[in-house]
């Protein structure tokens, strides 16, 4: 194969191959590693890209950052999906104590941690427990509290589409302080976002924020946060300088204006926030 091609309604992403280093059927997807000439190793999970060595970090941090400085005190947090090791390894910067992630397919894990590495030490790391399971099992009976859950799923398939429904949503915002989730594209994949709204608007009030992520649906990506309190823009700027976190995309300043809503996804979250 000399191109991967995702196509999203009438427009697509192509992406040059240098090579194919997995290519298999787990239980759960297919799954896809390719190394690419210009945005170094690509996941793919059933013809959709999960990330490229080259712009991981810009939704990695924005996706952890953002609820992680968003608390005062991040010690017990809980992942759900995320196999690539992306986002345990963000959220390891802010040292905390615990991290739970539950991941649905073992050979997500597997093959990111044996030929990708993004995770960089992050699953051997003693304060990490990796369950592999369903993450709606997982909260739904969940005993303890956390002091942050952060969602990192697919786009909803019949394996992940009820990791964003309302009953989901529920059990996470009972057992956490801060919580949030990727919500995809506002732009490619609206009837997505407005559902992943819906169901959390339910729940629990929130906020959305947005980043470019160059290898995801046109660029555009968005997520949801909901805490018990939005810290000062000082308290974010302190937080980041004091937990001493090194980072390629996120700075408190991205973390501040990504709230700021271009008027038309304002208009979407607004009217479901009502
Ligand atoms: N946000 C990235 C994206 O959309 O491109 C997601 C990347 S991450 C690899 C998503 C992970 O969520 C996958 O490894 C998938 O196996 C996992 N996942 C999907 N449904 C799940 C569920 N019900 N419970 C736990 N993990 C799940």
């Amino acid at each position: 194969m000399e191109w991967f091609e995702e196509s999203y309604g009438d427009a697509s992403l192509r992406i040059r191959i240098k090579r194919v280093i997995a290519d298999f059927e787990s239980r759960y997807q297919r799954i896809q590693l390719f190394e690419t000439y210009s945005f170094g190793k690509m996941l793919v999970l059933d013809g959709k890209i999960q990330l490229t060595e080259r712009d991981e970090a810009f939704y990695h941090e924005m996706l952890v950052h953002v609820p992680m400085l968003t608390h005062r005190n991040p010690k017990k947090v809980l992942i759900i999906g995320g196999g690539d090791g992306g986002s345990v390894r963000e959220t390891l910067k802010h040292d905390p104590d615990e991290v739970v992630m539950v991941e649905l397919d073992r050979d997500v894990i597997e093959v990111c941690r044996n030929h990708l590495g993004i995770d960089r030490g992050a699953f051997d790391d003693p304060r990490v427990t990796v369950l592999v399971e369903d993450g709606m099992d997982y909260v739904i009976s969940a005993g303890e509290k956390f002091d942050a859950v952060i969602v990192d799923g697919t786009d909803p398939n019949p394996f992940s589409q009820h990791i964003s429904s309302a009953e989901f949503y529920q059990a996470c915002e009972r057992i956490s302080d801060v919580f949030a989730t990727q919500s995809q594209s506002p732009f490619a994949q609206l009837e997505y976002f407005r559902e992943v709204l819906e169901n959390i608007a339910g729940v629990m009030d929130f906020r959305v924020y947005i980043n470019f992520v160059p290898a995801y649906p046109l660029g555009l990506w968005s997520y949801v946060i909901h805490p018990e309190r939005y810290p000062e823009a000082e308290e974010i700027r302190r937080r980041f300088i004091e937990r001493e976190i090194r980072t390629v995309h996120y700075n408190p300043e991205i973390h501040i204006a990504s709230f700021a809503l271009p008027e038309w996804i304002r208009m979407i979250v607004d009217r479901i926030r009502k």
